[in-house]
């Protein structure tokens, strides 16, 4: 699948790529999204609400699309764009787990997608953003472990080729679980992959609103990753309206500091 729109020029826009409508644990409709889109400055918006192919071990995942909904899915992102006066793209924030990147070409390749988020939120059946309360339950050495292991699935999902876009890379700092090793060697590796499949990062502002209080991923990770080329586009990770630019302008004053 072809991207075309994550390229430099579009990311000093306003364009608001990960949007979650009702589809998926959104709660505006995608038709309520793109009319407020304009409201925003935002210039272009694109839907990516979650599809997540749970393995046995992480269990049923109640935000997710079901794959048998696809085709109404992106029906709505089509027909949404017929009436939205700005361009409406057709994207989708895909969990990565290990093993399933011929199933998920396979389920999406019939499909005329934009862009495709490859996100982990799962490492071994633990969600690493569920709650503060997994990860009280974690000892030192499990912390280290589910860190060290989500940056390692960062980098196998970037090999797979199929994705577009590294979802809110750093997720496991969300409620300030730190991991006590140090994890260069695992975020660097993850980078180079991520480089070298031509894939584009996230700024994404969401984090700055939740207990990390930092954006995804942190400052030092976006200076490795302007040392290296990769593109980087602001994104809101927006589940209402109200969202769909959040923290933007201090987005951009970081991006304009660290270029
Ligand atoms: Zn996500
Ligand atoms: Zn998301």
């Amino acid at each position: 699948m072809e991207s075309v729109i994550l390229n430099s020029k579009e990311c000093r826009s306003f364009t608001s790529y990960h949007v979650h409508s009702t589809r998926s644990d959104g709660s505006d409709s995608m038709h309520s999204l793109a009319e407020a889109a304009p409201w925003h400055k935002v210039v272009e918006i694109g839907f990516s609400d979650h599809l997540v192919l749970a393995p046995p071990a992480t269990g049923p995942v109640s935000w997710s699309i079901k794959p048998e909904t696809l085709p109404e899915y992106v029906e709505e992102v089509l027909g949404v764009r017929e009436d939205c006066p700005i361009p409406v793209r057709l994207g989708l924030e895909v969990d990565y787990f290990p093993g399933q990147a011929d199933i998920v070409k396979g389920l999406l390749g019939p499909y005329p997608f934009d862009y495709l988020i490859g996100s982990v939120h799962f490492v071994d059946g633990f969600a690493v953003d569920e709650s503060a309360e997994d990860w009280e339950k974690l000892t030192e050495k499990e912390v280290n472990e589910v860190s060290r292991e989500y940056w390692r699935r960062i980098a196998a999902m970037a090999r797979t080729g199929i994705f577009h876009l590294a979802g809110h890379l750093d997720l496991p700092k969300k409620f300030s679980f730190r991991p006590s090793q140090d994890l260069r060697q695992e975020i660097g590796a993850a980078l180079d992959a991520i480089a070298g499949a031509g894939m584009t990062i996230e700024l994404n502002t969401s984090g700055w609103g939740k207990p990390c209080r930092e954006c995804y991923p942190s400052e030092p990770i976006l200076a490795q990753a302007i040392n290296r080329n990769i593109p980087i586009v602001v994104t809101a990770d927006a589940h209402r309206k109200a969202d769909l630019t959040q923290y933007y302008d201090r987005a951009f004053e970081l991006l304009g500091r660290l270029h």
